[in-house]
Parts: C-alpha cells; sequence; structure tokens
C-alpha cells in the first residue's frame, strides 16, 4: 500500500455545523451533550472521509471547539490566573477564548500569514505545568472506535513559548523551556499507553521564519529528550508554509523519526534533502498545497516527489499536503453555482485528499483505477485549459501592466498638499472617521433580499439612500470636517469590489475558519483582473449632492484585495496586485472626475501579507508599495489620498508607509496611546497622520474630556498642521447609539483643543 499522509484537517464542518453548534451552545440554546454529540459527529465524518479517499495518516486531536493553541494551554495547565478560580473545565475554556463580565479573553492574533487566529498563551513568573491528555485520549479512542488508527497532532514547545506572550514585565517565558518540555514528555508518557505503536506530529511552524541560534539550541535540547521519551511513540516535527532548512540541520542530529517538509511554499526545502537522506529520517513531503484553491497538477507534483527522491530513498518519503488543510474550504459538491469551467480548476480539502491519494500511488508505482485515471485526465485538462483559457488571461490588461512604468504622483507631496489646502480649505486638526457606520439589521436584510431578488433595483437603492442621507446628516449636525456616505452597500470591504471586477469568482459554501466558531469567505481570484464599470461613483456622488461639506470616497486597495482571497497560482502575486492597482486606479480617476476630491484607500491589510522570513520582506514591500502607488498615480495634485491600516506597530515599516507617499494616513492608536506616534516624528515624516483617538472594538462611549487628553497627548508629538482626528477604525461593528455620541464627543474635543491652540 502506498504511503501518505495529511498534515491536519478542518473542523468547522462542511455547513458549519460546529458553528452552529457553539453559538447555540453559548447562548444557552443547546446543552453540552448536543454540543459534544455534534462534535463528535463532525471528527468521526472527517476521519471516515480521509479514510475513504485513501489517506494512510489521519490526524486525531486535530480538533478543536475554539482553536488548538488554546487546547495545548490546557494540556500543559497553562491557565491565566485569571481564570483560575473557574472549576467548571468546559466553561473556564470557553472564558479563555471569549472572556467575561469580569474577565478580558485572552488574545487573538494571526497564524503566520494566514487568517486564521489563534489564541495566545500568557506566560508569568509563577506559572507551574501539569499535562492533561483526557482531549487527546478520548479522541484517540473515539478514532479506533471508528476503525481509524490516527496519528496525534500536537503544537511543539517551541512554537507555543515564542507565539505566547510574557505578561509579566522583564520576564523572559523561555525560563519555562525546561518545565514545558517536561510536561510534553509526560504527555508523550500518559499517551503511550494508548497503542503499541503511536506516531505524535509534533508542529512547529515557528522554525520556518529562520531561527536564530538560541531557538536552534532550544531546538535541540527539546527534541533530543521528546524523540527518546517512550520507544514506541515515533515523533515527526512538522513544519509548514516556508522552508525550515536550519531547523532540519539541527533535527536530523535528534531521535525523532521523521520531518515534515513544505516544498509548494518553501521550495528551498529542497537544500535540506541531503542532510534528511544522512540522517535516515522519514520526510513527510509537502506537494499538495494545503492552502490554496487550485487543483494540483499532479504530472509536476509527481516529477518533484521524483526529484527528492534523486536524494531522499525512495522507502523514506511519504507524500503530503503542505500544511493543514484547515486553510481551504470543505468540497466542491456544494458549488452549484460557479461557473463549470471555473469549478474545474479547482480543489478544496475533500478534492486534495484524491490528489494525494493520486500523486503517492503513482510516486509507488500502483496501478491507477480508473476513477484515479481521470482525475489524473482532469488535472492535465485544467493545466491545459489554465494556460489557454480568455476568461484568465486577458491581453488588454497584460498590456496595460507593462505599459504603466511610473507610479509617481505628478508632482511632489510638498507642492500637493498646497494645492489640496487651498482647494479643500479643512481646518487645522479636521475631523473624519474611517469609512464605515453602523450595519444594522435593516441594512443587512436589504441587501440580502435584493441578493436573492426578492425586492428590485428601486427598493433598494431607495434604501440605500436613505441610510445614506441619515448618515450624511447626522454627519453634519455634529459638525464634522470630512464626511462620508457610511458604506450601507459593502457586506465586506474586500467582497464588495471583487464582486464587480473581473477575474474574480465567489464560492457558495467556500467557508474557512478564522477564529472560533467565525468563518470567512474568501473571493478567488483566477483571472486577470479588470473592472469594467464604476463600482462606487454612484453611491459615492449621491452623498456628494447631499451636502456641501467634503464627501471622501472609499475604496480598498490592492494590497488588501490580494492578501484577503484566495490568489491564482499561475502568475507572481506582484502581478496580481499590479492589475488590482489599475482596477482601482481607473476608479480613483472616475471618482475625481465625478468631483470627489479626497478619496481613501484601505489597505487594511497590508502588514498581512509580509513574508514569513525577513530575507523575502524587502521585495514584497517594493512591490506592495508599488501596487498601492499605482492605484493612486492618476489623482491630480488636489485630490487628496488617504489611506488607512488597522494596527499600530510602525516601527519596521515606517519607511514602507513613506514609500506608499499617501497624503493622510489614519491608524490605530487610541489603546497604545502617543507612544507608537514617536517613529513618525523620529523619522521626520512629512504627510498628514489620523492617529486614532478612541477604540471602536468596545460599546464604549468616550468622555470628551478623555478625547482632550489625547489629542493634547498627539499634539506633544506631530505639529499641529499635521494631525487629522478620527477614531481608530470603521464603525461598522458599532451601534448608533455608541456612534451617535462618541462622534459628537470627539468633534466637541476637537473645538475645546481648538479654542486654546494659537495659530
Ligand atoms: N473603510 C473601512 C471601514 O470603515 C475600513 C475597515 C478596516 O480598516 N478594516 O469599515
Ligand atoms: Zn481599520
Amino acid at each position: 500500500m502506498s504511503k501518505n499522509y495529511v498534515i491536519g484537517y478542518p473542523r468547522i464542518g462542511e455547513n458549519r455545523e460546529l458553528k452552529f453548534a457553539l453559538e447555540n451552545y453559548w447562548s444557552g440554546k443547546s446543552d453540552l451533550a448536543t454540543l459534544e454529540a455534534s462534535a463528535a459527529e463532525l471528527r468521526r465524518r472527517h476521519w471516515l472521509e480521509q479514510h475513504d479517499a485513501g489517506i494512510a495518516a489521519i490526524s486525531c486531536n486535530d480538533f478543536s471547539y475554539y482553536d488548538t493553541m488554546l487546547d495545548t494551554c490546557i494540556m500543559l495547565g497553562a491557565v491565566p490566573a485569571r481564570f483560575r478560580n473557574i472549576k467548571d473545565e468546559t466553561l473556564r475554556y470557553f472564558t479563555m477564548a471569549r472572556g467575561d463580565s469580569q474577565r478580558t479573553a485572552m488574545q487573538m492574533t494571526k497564524w503566520f500569514n494566514t487568517n486564521y487566529h489563534y489564541i495566545v498563551p500568557e506566560f508569568a513568573v509563577d506559572d507551574t505545568f501539569a499535562p492533561n491528555t483526557a482531549k487527546i485520549i478520548s479522541e484517540y479512542r473515539e478514532a479506533k472506535a471508528a476503525g481509524i488508527t490516527p496519528k496525534i497532532n500536537l503544537i511543539g514547545p517551541l512554537t507555543f513559548l515564542t507565539l505566547g506572550k510574557s505578561v509579566d514585565r522583564n520576564f523572559d517565558r523561555f525560563s519555562h523551556f525546561d518545565a514545558v518540555v517536561k510536561c510534553y514528555e509526560a504527555v508523550l508518557t500518559a499517551i503511550s499507553t494508548l497503542d503499541e505503536q503511536i506516531t505524535v506530529q509534533i508542529d512547529e511552524p515557528i522554525l520556518v521564519t529562520g531561527p536564530d541560534a538560541k531557538a536552534l539550541s532550544l531546538l535541540k535540547r527539546a527534541y533530543d529528550r521528546l524523540g527518546n521519551t517512550v520507544p514506541h511513540v515515533e515523533v515527526i516535527v512538522a513544519t509548514y508554509f516556508e522552508h525550515a532548512c536550519e531547523a532540519v540541520e539541527v533535527l536530523a542530529h535528534t531521535p525523532i523519526s521523521g520531518i515534515a517538509l513544505d516544498f509548494v511554499h518553501g521550495p528551498r526545502n529542497m537544500d535540506a534533502l541531503a542532510t534528511i537522506a544522512q540522517s535516515g529520517k522519514k520526510l513527510i513531503a509537502g506537494v499538495i498545497d494545503g492552502r490554496n484553491v487550485w487543483r494540483s497538477d499532479l504530472d509536476a507534483v509527481g516529477d518533484r516527489l521524483e526529484t527528492i527522491a534523486q536524494t531522499v530513498p525512495k522507502a523514506l518519503i511519504i507524500p503530503a499536503t503542505s500544511c493543514s488543510l484547515l486553510h481551504v474550504p470543505y468540497s466542491l459538491s456544494a458549488e452549484t453555482k460557479l461557473d463549470a469551467e471555473i469549478k474545474q480548476w479547482l480543489s478544496f480539502a475533500k478534492e486534495k485528499l484524491a490528489e494525494l491519494n493520486v500523486a503517492a500511488k503513482r510516486f509507488a508505482g500502483e496501478t491507477l483505477n480508473d476513477a484515479e485515471l481521470s482525475l489524473m485526465q482532469l488535472s492535465r485538462e485544467a493545466v491545459h485549459t489554465r494556460q489557454r483559457s480568455p476568461r484568465i488571461h486577458d491581453a488588454a490588461v497584460q498590456q496595460r501592466v507593462a505599459a504603466q512604468t511610473g507610479t509617481e504622483r505628478a508632482e511632489p507631496y510638498e507642492t500637493r498638499i498646497k494645492s489640496q489646502r487651498e482647494a479643500l480649505r479643512y481646518p487645522l486638526l479636521p475631523t473624519t472617521t474611517i469609512g464605515s457606520f453602523p450595519q444594522t439589521p435593516e441594512l443587512r436584510t436589504l441587501r440580502r433580499d435584493f441578493k436573492r431578488g426578492d425586492i428590485d433595483a428601486q427598493s433598494y437603492e431607495a434604501g440605500i439612500k436613505a441610510y445614506i442621507d441619515d448618515c450624511i446628516a447626522f454627519q453634519e449636525s455634529i459638525g464634522l470636517d470630512v464626511l462620508v456616505h457610511g458604506e450601507p452597500e459593502r457586506n465586506d470591504m474586500v467582497e464588495y469590489f471583487g464582486e464587480q471586477l473581473a477575474g474574480f469568482a465567489f464560492s457558495t459554501n467556500g467557508w474557512v475558519q478564522s477564529y472560533g466558531s467565525r468563518c470567512v469567505k474568501p473571493p478567488l481570484i483566477y483571472g486577470d483582473v479588470s473592472r469594467p464599470l464604476p463600482m462606487t461613483v454612484g453611491w459615492t456622488t449621491y452623498a456628494q449632492s447631499r451636502t456641501s461639506k467634503i464627501v471622501k470616497g472609499m475604496l480598498t486597495g490592492p494590497v488588501t484585495i490580494l492578501n484577503w482571497s484566495f490568489v491564482r497560482d499561475d502568475l507572481p502575486r506582484a502581478d496580481v496586485a499590479a492589475q488590482i492597482a489599475l482596477a482601482i486606479g481607473d476608479e480613483v480617476d472616475d471618482l475625481q472626475n465625478a468631483g470627489i476630491r479626497i478619496i481613501q484607500v484601505d489597505e487594511a491589510a497590508f502588514k498581512e501579507g509580509y513574508p514569513l522570513r525577513r530575507e523575502n520582506i524587502s521585495a514584497y514591500e517594493t512591490w506592495a508599495v508599488d501596487a498601492f502607488r499605482r492605484s493612486v498615480a492618476c489623482a491630480r495634485s488636489e485630490t487628496q489620498i488617504h489611506t488607512h491600516m488597522c494596527y499600530s506597530q510602525f516601527n519596521d515599516i515606517i519607511h514602507t508607509i513613506e514609500a506608499m507617499d499617501a497624503d493622510v494616513i489614519s491608524i490605530e492608536t487610541a489603546r497604545s496611546g502617543n507612544a507608537l506616534l514617536r517613529i513618525f516624528k523620529e523619522v521626520g515624516y512629512k504627510q498628514e497622520v489620523g492617529p486614532g483617538v478612541y477604540d471602536i472594538h468596545s460599546p464604549r462611549v468616550p468622555p470628551v474630556e478623555e478625547m482632550v487628553a489625547q489629542i493634547h497627548a498627539l499634539l506633544e508629538v506631530l505639529p499641529k498642521e499635521q494631525l487629522w482626528i478620527n477614531p481608530d477604525c470603521g464603525l461598522k461593528t458599532r451601534k448608533w447609539e455608541e456612534v451617535k455620541p462618541s462622534l459628537a464627543n470627539m468633534v466637541e474635543a476637537v473645538r475645546e483643543v481648538r479654542a486654546h491652540l494659537t495659530l
């Protein structure tokens, strides 16, 4: 029998069953037994799906009620102090994830360069660790009862500690390293009783980020011990998303059994083959892309495996997915509305299982059955049609991208800002918002009814216009300087644009877990991108027609659109970004020609696309900045370009932000005071900046005095001529009852500060 290996499988359920089971449980609509039954049913289904697809190495403990990093905290007894007095284990678990009225939830952040969020472990000086293997043991037994002998997935100690944070000041969480490793040993010992032979996959994705000498020595210390804990427990260390060459050098000299490497997103792993071959360890070879949605080129996969086999003995190579399939949707079978040709080019989790099975069989020299032969055929056809299909390749787009050489605006910032101040005449400390206003249930119903065809275009338009009217009237009434239309027509800041751009497709059921019970359905960019028709001009000019104040147009930037989509893999990401940039540029031009004088191009996800390895960062920055600049290059000098970014760590990227050359940037600062602004001052940042003066993630209405103090703090760092005043981010998740007084207070605070400014 050929060998093959799946790093991990999604758990939310093909129809998001786990999401609904969790949310019913949280809201009290169902009890724990019901939740547990749904979860058990999903696990069983997922195991059998893999088994029936011919998968040999199937995981347990890749399931989670919320997140596997959180599960790792439980496995090690790493429960932050504020949750320890919650006796009920289930309640404690969900409170760690979600908080309650007395306790803030643990922080959540993005898992490497994916859109999955993990719970950030917290470490304090007096932590102790104790193994808890209840979840693992019960899942293992469940799998056995279903006829599967699974491998057991764990997240490794180095990744766990590195991705965690120290909560005590000046405390080095790595001082817990030996205690944590000891706890892992106890876990391995406890689970060794489960069977005569057990495989444990320990994920150490942190190893792909370019570990330093200290990390590598910890790695050696950990796996010298974990690889040897119990003779019949074989340990596989799994890495993914990039190459792990440095770590392979170290792991090769530890007693582990095998290493999983990602050859799709870390082609440099080819350089590690000789070391693996010498070590005699198994190589779990990630050759089926686990995080993108395209049908595999099975001939290319075969060639890659054969190339690997030139260095590593064939018997040691096990074809695998490049990472957990958690990052792709379940199955194409639910996609009845997708265009048939596009659908042929795709492969979601279930389809990837079949591909992996075929790749492994071919590699082992086994005969393919009819279904497998036809899968080969479909793979070849997809390769062929993707190279030629006019749906994908648009010569006009390619020519335009090639022809646009300069990405500079016509005049430098110093000249532009003079014309802008003259034309726009905004006061000192101009006030504005980030774009969206509350998304009310009525608004969601309106959009849904229109999408379903339950109401006609006229009623839909009337509904949206009524919202815009209210939004403008409110902003005028409190005296904001630069107004917005409120984004009522947008369900999502990427989806809205994707739906109107050529080269994008949308699945109906392509859900991917984002965090906890939340899922997203990223657009699929399959072909050359262009903008057939204006996308925002109608709503924006309508809003402008309702007021004599300036209305700011709102667009999503090319890098953000790219980073929140599944992107075609037959073209470099840089080229796709350049195409989206031109499409957004067309919109910028139409907006300015329609009389819109300020245009904001949001780059909320600019930082998320950063490569995992330092050596690749400057190439990314170059093309990402270039894409942003291309998208606004057509703006006339007096058209003011804003951008917005949703985070607050700028020290590393300040020069990149400068290079974007936006006239105004709004950023998130409310929760970090003015400390982060200092970097803008230090580097002599010239352009205008809107540091958020209140946190929009909380329902709290900040009082006037608080914002007055915040503005004064900002003025200590940056000159008044350079500052805009706005909230941290868009207001769509808030309620009108919160937004109205908060913004009114913000404007009032600015009035007070202005009155005391010496002009
Ligand atoms: N303009 C968008 C909004 O206000 C920006 C959202 C974001 O930065 N995430 O919702
Ligand atoms: Zn934001």
